[in-house]
């Protein structure tokens, strides 16, 4: 550690019995970004500096003044070898700063230029010692502003007032290159989840070309969502392989799999969960399937509210193992009277020749209690509804439309999936994120002291 000062004149004018404090914030906001930029700018000029003297004085300072600095890579080593050589000769600056994208605005930044004294290589040792690769030209905390801003859906704040100039197609490389699909892999426990919902939302894609959007999510028992992953234009049984790896769970999970009837998702997780029809899309389905059979809306009415009605099954709250036995009996006989009522409900339908009907309903019959099943056997309260998950769509949809036209499968499946991290999981996305700007208390700043010193009066 080494403590250093800046000092920063600033000079004002002010118009005495005129002013109000507003202008004076106003203008003090203004120079917000700018002042800190110089400040970035002469830290790191400084330490430039004395990375420079401390690589090319090997005779003033010890060999472990060079601890962590003038990593470089051999001259003309094929295979990216490091050398070992620590000692510099100053070579002055290089002809043009280095421009990086930063949360104040552009910074330039001049950079020294050295050469080595063991292998020749021309280098930068500052770059090295900022962890910046060759090729960086921005930093993280402006990589997350940018990615906070398309999920806020307001990235036009992020440009306006500062020098950044990022166009959509920059955005786009930012959220493409981002590592949000290698991370956030980590194995989920079942336990802690009260059911697993899965579907999938149309996207516009590059061209207008359709694509779909499909994502898997954990509910868990505090009713929070657990993302298990996000996919474009991807089967349902690569999904399906995808999240039973981050599902390591030996025994069967006795939380239901929730869907609204797609096909694809049939038999999807069928070793480990039960399914639960969406009880949601339950009666729309019926509705399809008797305008199948040529029933108009005011004729089939009474069949769907019928359905709502009997699979409308509400559990009571409170603690199951304290709950009264006839409460738990109270249900039982609810779900045992729909259960024959939907029988019965089949067989009249069959009569009447309504066949998309009854063929509906014999199809999820045995999948809308689930929830009730499970409650009755374990006392967890499952969901029985898809509705969390669109209304996760809905978010992920609104902010795809809005700046993602023309994007390909990897932008919408890293954007959706940081949306939904940052929505729904809040703490592993700061986490996430603090992590990848290496905050570990290498660096403090604070201000001393702040004077006024006496002007001229005219
Ligand atoms: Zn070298």
């Amino acid at each position: 550690m080494i403590k250093q000062e800046i000092h920063i004149t600033l000079q004002f004018d002010l118009a005495i019995g005129k002013v109000n404090l507003n202008e004076i914030v106003y203008r003090l906001n203004e120079l917000q970004n700018p002042l800190m930029l110089e400040i970035l700018k002469i830290i790191l000029m400084g330490y430039d500096d004395i990375i420079s003297a401390r690589l090319s004085r090997t005779d003033i300072y010890p060999s472990r003044a060079r601890k962590g600095l003038g990593r470089h890579i051999r001259k003309g080593d094929s295979e990216n070898r490091f050398c070992r050589g620590r000692k510099i000769l100053k070579k002055g600056y290089r002809s043009k700063p280095r421009q990086i994208s930063t949360v104040f605005g552009k910074l330039a930044l001049p950079l020294r230029r050295s050469q080595c004294c063991n292998c020749g290589a021309r280098y930068s040792p500052l770059l090295s010692a900022l962890q910046l690769s060759r090729y960086d030209r921005r930093e993280s905390n402006f990589e997350h502003e940018v990615i906070e801003a398309v999920i806020d859906t307001n990235y036009r704040r992020l440009i306006d007032g500062r020098s950044i100039d990022i166009s959509l197609g920059g955005i786009h490389n930012i959220v493409v290159g981002s590592d949000i699909d290698e991370t956030f892999q980590k194995p989920v426990s079942v336990k802690t989840l009260s059911g697993i919902l899965a579907d999938g939302t149309g996207v516009k894609q590059y061209k207008g070309r359709k694509g779909e959007l499909r994502a898997v999510i954990g509910i868990t028992n505090k009713g929070r969502v657990e993302p298990l992953g996000s996919f474009t234009n991807t089967e349902w049984s690569t999904i399906e392989r995808t999240v039973k790896e981050r599902i390591k769970e030996a025994e069967p999970y006795n939380i239901p799999f929730i869907y609204d009837g797609e096909p694809g998702l049939d038999d999807f997780l069928s070793e480990g969960a039960e399914t639960q029809r969406c009880t949601w899309h339950g009666p729309r389905g019926l509705y399809h399937a008797l305008w199948e059979d040529g029933l108009k809306k005011k004729e089939s009415e009474p069949e769907t509210d019928k359905i709502k009605q009997l699979i409308g099954i509400e559990l009571p709250e409170g603690d199951f193992e304290i709950l009264k036995e006839e409460d738990k009996e109270q249900v039982k006989g609810q779900y045992e009277n729909s259960k024959s009522e939907i029988k019965e409900l089949i067989k009249t339908f069959r009569e009447k020749g309504y066949k998309h009907g009854s063929a509906y309903l014999e199809n999820i019959a045995d999948q809308l209690f689930t929830n009730i099943e499970l409650w009755l056997k374990t006392g967890v309260i499952a969901p029985k509804t898809t509705s969390l998950l669109e209304r996760v769509f809905r978010e992920i949809g609104r902010r795809l439309k809005r700046i993602a036209w023309g994007w390909a499968d990897k932008t919408a499946t890293n954007l959706s999936k940081m949306i939904m991290i940052r929505q729904y999981s809040r703490d592993k996305w700061e986490k996430y994120w603090k992590h990848k700007l290496g905050i570990k208390d290498y660096f403090h700043i604070e201000i001393s002291s702040v004077k006024l010193s006496p002007g001229t009066h005219f």
